[in-house]
């Protein structure tokens, strides 16, 4: 793929990267692989793809595409489209079997949550590794012979990834946004389409600012205010921002009945700007839009077996395992983001998730329905 190919997939790949963007299934060399090479697995989603093919650049091996319906490997695991199905469907049907002579299969970390390794071994054979959770991370632990490092399996929210969130959010937006201002109020436009950017780029470039707050009282909530489950806040920040304006027009004398429509409209798409989901839109936090955030996974002591699957799959980095054996424990459970992986993986079924009214979301539900139907799994 030529530079600007790759440069294209890359520019429109995170502009509309809330859509989903399916690439073809199936099996596909790296490099000159042979029997012994290692084979990886990903979702069909066309950017992540594209990222792992440039990590694997110079590397030997196959790249298995499972289908995750276009969508990014840990939200289509979380919500039930990349499922053991896909997994089994692609090691059974791309043929992939004939081309090496081991039965190991990599697979991103963050698929943990929806396919499950025990399943994948009984009905193919395929043992699963599972790999980072970073594309960037493959080569380093490829040559570390699949060891992972903590940092190797510990989601982060670095620049690029907010720069990228925050584009994300904002090309969306600024097109609905010019679209009608371009028959509304051309004048407005170019301002409106800088206001967007500006205000999303702020937001997500100053997120470590205040990020901490964001956890405040055991609640995750949104953009201090701007969040779509903070009920009727948008309604009153519309309004006082679009009083302020009028305001200031009948003041300066400028007032007329026909500019109200205009800011009625401007004064929309920001307090849309503003509502974005944040906690949604990063991977350290919950959506502030479910009512998972307040779930806790919970151990049954007299379960567990030490066989550490959790720890080895959880993206917070939330498990603490003393010793092979040893009960694991979760000092930093804070930060959970209630992916679910723990508890779909956990062989000894011995974690679970409880809701502060007491109810429990059992191991078997989340493995069958994943995060979705949101609170009504509930016992
Ligand atoms: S909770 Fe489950 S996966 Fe974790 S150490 Fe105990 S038995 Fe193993
Ligand atoms: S402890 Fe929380 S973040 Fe970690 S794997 Fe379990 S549900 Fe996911």
């Amino acid at each position: 793929m030529s530079l600007l190919c790759r440069l294209t997939v890359n520019i429109i790949g995170t502009l509309l990267r809330i859509l989903p963007m399916p690439c073809p299934t199936g099996v596909f060399k790296i490099g000159n692989p042979d029997t012994t090479s290692p084979v990886l697995l990903t979702g069909n989603y066309r950017l992540t793809v594209h990222r792992v093919r440039r990590a694997l650049r110079g590397t030997d091996c196959y790249l298995l595409v499972a289908n995750s319906r276009g969508i990014n490997v840990w939200c289509a695991a979380t919500g039930g489209l990349l499922t053991n199905h896909d997994v089994i469907s692609v090691l059974k049907t791309s043929g992939v079997h004939e081309r090496v002579n081991h039965r190991r299969v990599i697979l991103p970390q963050l698929a943990a949550a929806g396919v499950m390794s025990g399943t994948i071994h009984e009905k193919t054979g395929w043992r699963v590794i599972w790999g980072p959770v970073y594309a960037r991370d493959i080569p380093a632990f490829l040559s570390a012979d699949f060891k992972k490092t903590r940092d190797m399996s510990r989601v982060n929210f670095l620049w690029d990834q907010r720069l990228e969130m925050a584009s994300a959010w904002a090309f969306p937006i600024s097109l609905v946004a010019a679209l009608l201002l371009w028959g509304f109020w051309p004048e407005a436009l170019w301002p409106a389409v800088c206001l967007i950017w500006g205000t999303s780029m702020m937001i997500f470039l100053a997120f470590p600012f205040y990020a901490h707050r964001l956890n405040r009282g055991g609640k995750r909530i949104g953009f201090v205010f701007f969040d779509f489950g903070q009920g009727a806040l948008q309604l009153f920040v519309w309004g006082i921002a679009l009083l302020g304006i009028l305001f200031y027009s009948v003041l300066s004398g400028e007032f007329t009945w026909a500019a109200t429509p205009r800011w009625l409209l401007l004064t929309f798409i920001l307090v849309l700007v503003l509502s974005i989901d944040l906690t949604g839109s990063t991977p350290v936090f919950k959506s502030g839009l479910h009512e998972d955030r307040y779930l806790k996974v919970t151990i049954d002591e007299t379960r567990c077996k030490g066989i550490g699957f959790c720890e080895s799959v959880c993206p917070r980095d939330c498990y603490e395992l003393a010793g092979k054996g040893q009960t694991v424990s979760m000092p930093p459970a804070a930060r959970c983001v209630q992916c679910g992986a723990c508890i779909v993986q956990c062989p000894a079924d011995a974690l679970f998730f409880t809701h502060p009214s007491g109810k429990i979301l059992d191991p078997e539900t989340v493995r069958r329905f994943k995060l979705n139907l949101m609170g009504k799994r509930l016992k």
